[in-house]
This record gives C-alpha cells, sequence and structure tokens, in this order.
C-alpha cells in the first residue's frame, strides 16, 4: 500500500469545479496584483483568525521578516526564539543583522520553554521574541505573556503552522503578540498553489507600517517613507486561498480524528516501550481547535532506521526537524555547542512525522501503524 505523507491531489479533485472559475475569472480580468480577491481573502482571514488586521504577503518567511522591519529589529538587536523550528524562524533574524538567541523547547509540545527563555532574558536586552506553535498546538502564552510584562519585549507569533489552532481560553494563534506570522506554503492545513504568507495584527499602526513596508515603504506612488520591499501576496493565491478557507475547519477536523485513531491503535497495539504519541495539550479545556495537527510527530526508538523501513514499505514520513538551530552550519558564529538545549537535542533524534492529512483511509492508518509494529516486533 501507498501512503504519502500528503496527498493534495485529492484535496484538489474535490475542489477543481469551485477553484478553477475563480482563477479563470483573475485571468479574464488580468487582475494580478493587489486586487479585489486580495481584499476579500484578507477580510475573512481576519474574521476566521479573530484578529483586527491581517495582510496577505510574500510568504511566511517575508511575515516573520516584515514583522520585524515593522518592529524596528535590526543591527545587533537580540531576538530570542526557540531552537527547534524551520529554519525560517531564526533566518530572517539573522538576515536582519540581529543576533539570534536561541532557547530550548518543552518536552511535552516541541514549543518553546519558557524557563529557557527567561534565562536568556536575564543574561540579554531581547527587543523581541518569536515563539513557534509547531506542529500547530499553541505555545505557552500565560507563560510568554507574563514574562512580556516583566522584561518588556515585542512578540512576533509565528503561526505558519497554527492557522486557526487557539489557546486553552479559546484565543486563536496570531492574537497574542504584536504580530502573527503565518504561511500558506502547499502543505501548510490552508496551503496555496505555490508561496504565500500573511500577517495578523491587532493594533493599527503596526498594520499601517506592514502595510506600507509591503509595496517598498510607500503610501503614495513613488513616495517612500521606508526601506520596505515587494512582499505583495498574488491575486491569484488569495483567490485560490479565500476558496479553501471554507473548508479548512472541516480538514482540522479531519486531521484531529485520524490523531485520535493512530494514538489508539498506538495503544492498543502495545508500541508504547518504542512509540510516544503527541499530547494535546488543550484538549480538556473545551475549545475546539485545541491542536490543527498540521504534522503527527511522534517519538520513537532507532528513527533513522524507522525512517528507511517506512520509506522502503510506501509510507511517507518525514523528520521536522534534524539539527537544532544552535547546530546549525550557518550559526556557528554565535558561539553555541552540543549540550546547551538538550531537550530540542533529544528531540531532533527522536521525532518522526507520519501522514495525518485528512483524506486519509481507515486502512491506511492502520496500514502505517502495522508497518511501524512490524518493524519493531521483527526481531
Ligand atoms: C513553513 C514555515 C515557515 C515559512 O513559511 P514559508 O511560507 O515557507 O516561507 C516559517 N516558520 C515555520 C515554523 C514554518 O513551518
Amino acid at each position: 500500500m501507498n501512503v504519502p505523507l500528503l496527498d493534495l491531489k485529492a484535496q484538489y479533485s474535490k475542489l477543481k469545479a469551485e477553484i478553477e472559475p475563480v482563477i479563470k475569472n483573475i485571468i479574464e480580468e488580468q487582475r494580478f496584483i493587489l486586487g479585489k480577491e486580495l481584499a476579500d481573502f484578507e477580510k475573512n482571514v481576519a474574521q476566521y483568525v479573530g484578529s483586527k488586521y491581517a495582510l496577505g504577503v510574500s510568504s511566511g518567511t517575508d511575515a516573520l521578516l516584515i514583522s520585524l522591519m515593522a518592529l524596528n529589529i535590526g543591527h545587533g538587536d537580540y531576538v530570542a526564539t526557540t531552537t527547534f523550528s524551520f529554519f525560517a524562524t531564526a533566518g530572517c533574524v539573522a538576515r536582519l543583522g540581529a543576533v539570534p538567541v536561541f532557547v530550548d523547547i518543552e518536552e511535552e509540545s516541541f514549543n518553546i520553554d519558557c524557563n529557557s527563555l527567561e534565562s536568556a532574558l536575564k543574561k540579554y536586552k531581547i527587543k523581541a521574541v518569536i515563539p513557534v506553535h509547531l506542529f500547530g498546538q499553541v505555545a505557552d502564552m500565560d507563560g510568554l505573556i507574563s514574562l512580556k510584562n516583566k522584561y518588556g519585549f515585542s512578540l512576533i507569533e509565528d503561526s505558519a503552522q497554527s492557522i486557526g489552532a487557539q489557546y486553552k481560553n479559546g484565543v486563536s494563534s496570531g492574537n497574542f503578540g504584536e504580530t502573527g506570522c503565518f504561511s500558506f506554503f502547499p502543505s501548510k492545513n490552508l496551503g496555496g498553489f505555490g508561496d504565500g504568507g500573511l500577517v495578523t495584527t491587532n493594533d493599527s499602526i503596526i498594520y499601517e507600517k506592514l502595510h506600507c513596508l509591503r509595496n517598498h515603504g510607500s503610501k503614495i506612488k513613488y513616495f517612500h517613507d521606508y526601506v520596505g520591499g515587494n512582499f505583495r501576496l498574488d491575486n491569484l493565491q488569495a483567490g485560490v486561498l479565500d476558496v479553501k478557507l471554507r473548508y479548512l475547519e472541516s480538514w482540522h477536523e479531519g486531521r484531529r480524528i485520524n490523531a485520535e485513531k493512530y494514538n489508539k491503535l498506538f495503544a492498543e497495539k502495545n508500541l508504547s516501550d518504542f512509540v510516544k504519541t503527541p499530547k494535546a495539550l488543550y484538549k480538556d479545556s473545551g475549545v475546539k481547535n485545541y491542536h490543527i495537527y498540521n504534522q503527527y510527530v511522534i517519538r520513537v526508538k532507532d528513527r533513522d532506521n524507522l525512517k528507511k523501513y517506512l520509506t522502503e514499505k510506501g509510507i511517507g514520513c518525514e523528520v521536522y526537524y534534524p539539527l537544532p538551530f544552535h547546530l546549525q552550519k550557518c550559526f556557528q558564529y554565535l558561539g553555541y555547542k552540543e549540550g546547551d538545549f538538550p531537550v530540542a537535542e533529544k528531540a531532533s533524534k527522536e521525532v518522526i512525522a507520519i501522514p495525518v492529512y485528512p483524506e486519509l483511509t481507515d486502512g491506511q492508518i492502520e496500514y502505517v501503524v502495522d508497518t511501524i509494529k512490524a518493524f519493531y516486533t521483527k526481531g
């Protein structure tokens, strides 16, 4: 049996009839830059996320970059973030000449650890903190906000994997900080037909600045208040995403149901010596989107051989992430070493993501679990 990590063709076949006329219409009108579709999409995402403003941008990476720019983060400023995330989270900080300060993660959630963060806050004058809501679950926002109140820093949420994910108080990712940064990379829960991203904020002054920076820092054509960039989201992408947004809640639910099926099967098949299933921290708080499972990530023994075995058996899987930031070659100049962040280092050796996309069948889920069982019991 073949079980890809993600099957976007299955999703597209259901939406084809709705999406194609939208694309066709934009092409007929030749309305590619900053059009009606983008404005509609921004309005609809703001409403969905529950934030006052939403600004479409060129990618999740650029959402982070433009947020840092809007908050005047630049040369020599310290910005703290988790050492365990997709590269963009830290790369954007370094690209602006700011200094990334890495922080360890919590064992259970893989999200930024507030104790580790507080050690960094005591050591450096940190201007901004970027928590990541990794794999689709919101970070410890109570802890982060109390540290923000104590130490005073800007908070930029990396919500790239967590659109619609709710904290235990029912507030959605992207509403806790100065800005929330989203990605529409095709493998995210809301994925476009190419690159795309978005920034949310509840602050009108920050919104105005983001809006201006997106278009080369210009409010009036050819007059530039700031040095911005071309960070615009294509109208075609916005049109596609606006259709998909209507299905997002049902896709989240499909992923959650699949995650629960995995949890149950792993428990029934007595695999707890080999496989640790992910913990949904806010499940009992009553919020619907306690986890949106952009990835279903398990911790396993003998990870690299399991990965090889699953690949041979036709099962898509991936390691998010095999090397924490503080051990990356490009960050050697920061002077970190092995052992600095033991929780993240351990995670990087144990984690593996298995397919959880909504269109998976029960047969496929069972095949994945049975194949993992076969790997550990084959003698
Ligand atoms: C995907 C992702 C990004 C970057 O988004 P792009 O749209 O690919 O630029 C940033 N941070 C995290 C955690 C991501 O998963």
